[in-house]
């Protein structure tokens, strides 16, 4: 499903119809031109991860008078998807991209920048093949 011209790939909430769509809760994607800084997103979260921080950043949006937005710390994320539920403004979606790891934690904190561009797969899953010897790969 697509909310107007937003797209995710993976997890929706319609803030309007307060329904959700089935999807991958795989990373955020976030689109900054819609996002008031209303930090309910942030509230959200407190009780499951607090892994949402509202930054401030250098760009101005005539719709967030603050320049505040969510970043994102991975290395506690559950993906549960709460934060997208909470979002009144169809502006914080989740997307079918979960290749995240790393071996330096500091490169999980996804700052607004970094969540408004959309993952590399584009909104395709990826194909798993299975192998009798080495389990499961990539396609
Ligand atoms: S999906 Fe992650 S960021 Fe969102 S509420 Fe759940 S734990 Fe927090
Ligand atoms: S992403 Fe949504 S809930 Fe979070 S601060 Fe922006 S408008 Fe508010």
């Amino acid at each position: 499903m697509r909310l107007g011209n937003r797209k995710s790939g993976g997890y929706e909430f319609d803030a309007k119809k307060q329904v959700g769509t089935a999807g991958f809760k795989g990373r955020h994607i976030l689109y900054m031109d819609k996002c008031t800084g209303c930090s309910l997103c942030a509230i959200a979260c407190e009780n499951i991860a607090d892994c949402i921080d509202m930054v401030k950043v250098d760009k101005n949006f005539p719709q967030n008078k603050k320049s505040i937005f969510p970043q994102i710390d991975y290395g506690r994320c559950v993906f549960c998807g709460f934060c997208v539920d909470a979002c009144p403004f169809d502006c914080l979606f989740m997307t079918p991209f979960y290749e995240l790891s790393t071996t330096d934690k500091r490169l999980l904190v996804y700052t607004p920048e970094m969540l408004n561009i959309y993952p590399e797969t584009k909104g395709e899953f990826v194909n798993f093949i299975p192998d009798e010897k080495s389990g499961a790969h990539h396609g």
